[in-house]
């Protein structure tokens, strides 16, 4: 078989680009680590906070905007219940990273939102303790999107379009050809195609080790607790998504009850893990990590600190200004690559998806993608 392009990890961007390739007839060979959907990288834990007035900076706007489209189309073309709608709260003191940057993005592209002083938060949305000179900037746009099946969605779309998928099979190297291809080896084989996508998420410091990107792999928990006093006040249509910026520097988020009352509600925070490597990650939780979340929402969610039902760890790959890299690649320009996605990258895979099969298949696209250069880090 002879393959147009090779995708090189099928994860949240990964399973994307096949997707968006497959659309436009290329014949792609898409090889993934383990199985579909799996809970070993950066894209498992059933949630995944979208939004639209965007703190970390206006220029994400456009590209999120997008998104939502592109989650909507697939959504009709499987059926399947990917973006679920349930309004988002951003919480700070006022000229906080998170409030100033959210206004700043709401403003510029006139989304609708609204401010709410402490009085307002507390009666809209009880479960929050927050202090006299916390407000939030609310937006009824925002959710959550369901990430292993969208994930699925986007592998199963990709195959049914022609894409060959090859999952357990690690790739080893790639490098490029005399003709001006790639050739991709595998523990079990060897691939040459005219163009390469690397996809591969916390293992982007392995499989992109030539370019010495500077980027650092986090260790992030997710937890699900089961609220004191019941589920009710979490059900989605009464709270909302929402990101917690608090003057001492803890960055914590939260969704609704998406799966019921016995599915718990799910809390993490925002940075502040340690160090580690795609390959040695720590994935036992610690007693006294669980306190330390405790403690966070003794003080800020009261109701939340209920029995703990699961944790799991996850992984981060931050940049050191937290903005993604998607670029060619700066020697082999038939590479194209998408990494370091900060811990805010997931709302985004539908379009990053997009952006690297124009990369791929024109060498350029109409998005905007100047602040993903990796040439910024030289
Ligand atoms: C706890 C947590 C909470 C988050 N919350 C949010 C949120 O609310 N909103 C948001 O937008 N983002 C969020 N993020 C960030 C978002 O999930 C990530 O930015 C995104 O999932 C990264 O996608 P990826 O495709 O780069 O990585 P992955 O989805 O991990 O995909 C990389 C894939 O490459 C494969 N691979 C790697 N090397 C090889 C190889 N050599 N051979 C074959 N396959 C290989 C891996 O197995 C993996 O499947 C969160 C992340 C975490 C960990």
């Amino acid at each position: 078989m002879v393959y147009d392009t090779i995708v090189l990890g099928l994860g949240a961007m990964g399973s994307a680009t096949a997707y968006h390739l497959a659309t436009r007839g290329v014949r792609v060979l898409g090889l993934e680590q383990f199985g579909p959907a799996h809970d070993r990288g950066s894209s498992h834990g059933e949630s995944r906070i979208i939004r639209q007035a965007y703190f970390e900076d206006p220029a994400y706007v456009p590209l999120v905007l997008r998104a939502y489209e592109l989650w909507r189309d697939l959504e009709r073309e499987t059926g399947a219940d990917l973006l679920a709608i349930t309004g988002g709260l951003m919480l700070g003191t006022e000229g906080s990273p998170v409030i100033a940057g959210s206004l700043l993005s709401a403003q510029t592209h006139n989304l609708p939102h609204e401010m709410l002083d402490a009085g307002e938060i507390r009666r809209r949305f009880p479960p929050f303790a927050v202090p006299d000179d916390t407000i939030g900037l609310y937006e009824n746009e925002a959710g959550a999107l369901r990430p292993e099946a969208c994930i699925r969605a986007h592998l199963d779309r990709a195959a049914a379009l022609g894409a060959t998928l090859h999952f357990n099979e690690p790739a080893l190297r790639w490098e490029p050809t005399a003709a001006g291809g790639v050739r991709v080896t595998t523990a079990t084989a060897t691939y040459e195609a005219e163009h390469l996508v690397i996809t591969a998420g916390a293992w982007a410091p392995v499989m992109l080790a030539d370019l010495g990107l500077p980027l650092v792999v986090e260790r992030q928990l997710s937890l699900w607790f089961e609220p004191v006093g019941g589920t009710a006040p979490f059900t989605p249509g009464k709270f909302p998504i929402y990101v917690w910026d608090r003057p001492d520097g803890v960055a914590m988020y939260g969704f609704p009850a998406l799966n019921g009352a016995s599915g718990g509600v799910k809390f993490g925070m925002h940075h502040g893990g340690i160090a580690t490597t795609a390959d040695t990650i720590d994935r036992e939780i610690h007693a006294a990590e669980v306190e330390a979340t405790r403690a966070v929402l003794r003080e800020s969610i009261p109701s939340l600190n209920g029995p703990l039902l699961r944790a799991v760890a996850c992984m981060y790959t931050n940049t050191p200004d937290e903005d993604f890299v998607i670029a060619h690649h700066p020697t082999a320009p038939q590479v194209t690559l998408a990494a370091g996605f900060s811990g805010h990258g997931f709302k985004f895979a539908a379009v990053v998806g997009e952006i690297l099969a124009d990369l791929t298949c024109d060498g350029t696209t109409r998005h905007p993608i100047g602040l993903f250069t990796p040439s910024r880090f030289a």
